[in-house]
């Protein structure tokens, strides 16, 4: 059950990008700005953003945009759980 969980989760991560704080830039993996910083900028803060779709309006969307739901397995963005009822649904899917 808990692999299972971690196999859902990671299905609906698309992509893996990186973000320093420091330049203000996007970084994709395999960009030679990532090694840059590993190796001459250590000292830049990167953050690790996802991407993700929405398991429930299939958009695309960035982690920071979107929230995790274990009893779903599944990532919905702030835009669906902007709706009451969609949150509602979202939140309530406890089955005991
Ligand atoms: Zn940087
Ligand atoms: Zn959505």
């Amino acid at each position: 059950m808990a692999e299972n969980w971690v196999d859902e989760r990671d299905k609906a991560i698309l992509e893996t990008i990186y973000f320093c704080e420091n330049c203000n830039i996007v970084l994709e993996p395999g960009d030679k700005e990532v090694e840059r910083h590993k190796k001459e900028l250590p000292h830049h803060k990167m953050r690790k953003v996802f991407i993700l779709r929405c398991g429930n309006c299939g958009n695309i969307v960035t982690d920071s945009h979107a929230q995790y739901s274990p009893e779903r397995n599944q990532f919905w963005c702030k835009n669906c759980l902007f709706s009451t009822s969609f949150r509602q649904e979202f939140y309530a899917t406890r089955q005991e």
